[in-house]
């Protein structure tokens, strides 16, 4: 008989410890009652960092976008007094409109290249490090995560990023 390693999906054969085809350990890591805390504790805190990393590059992008405006906006002002300009409101008007399309494209695409640099900086090696030091596979963190993690919490999102090649 045969199974299915959980990392890649090869079939590997009975008593086989670990996958012919990708390495990893097929049979999962039994833990500690402690072991498993740490474990769950790091997934809510890694859960929680990249939720403030949101909150702030959120903010971030707000605070560029608004003195963007603003000293645009006095531009424009400065510029319809000294060429007596009777369409300065719709300059103002015309201008706020273009801000605000264009900060609502910004704003998203600054969050998720700001989000995957964080994950690759900060999340994940904190991962790895708890992954060598507890020889655990990565398969089994994953499943841990996916039990401790509501499905849109934000670090279960980019958990798969992990598989990804990197750069
Ligand atoms: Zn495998």
């Amino acid at each position: 008989m045969t199974k299915i390693c959980p990392a890649c999906g090869a079939e590997a054969f009975d008593g086989d410890l670990e996958c012919s085809f990708c390495g990893s350990k097929i049979i999962p890591v039994s833990l500690s009652f402690q072991q498993r805390e740490d474990v769950s504790q790091l997934i809510q805190d890694l859960n929680q960092l990249m939720i403030k990393e949101k909150k702030r590059l959120l903010r971030q992008t707000d605070l560029v976008s608004i003195a963007v405006w603003f000293f645009g906006i006095v531009l424009i002002l400065i510029a319809g007094m000294l060429l007596d300009s009777n369409n300065i409101h719709l300059g103002l008007l015309t201008f706020s409109a273009m801000v605000l399309l264009i900060w609502r494209s910004y704003r998203r695409k600054c969050l998720v290249n700001g989000l995957i640099r964080f994950f690759r900086k900060e999340t994940e090696p904190q991962i790895r490090e708890i992954t060598d030091r507890l020889m655990l596979p990565c398969w089994q963190f994953d499943q841990m995560a996916a039990r401790e993690l509501k499905e849109d919490d934000l670090l279960r999102k980019f958990m798969f990023f992990r598989s990804l090649p990197r750069k």
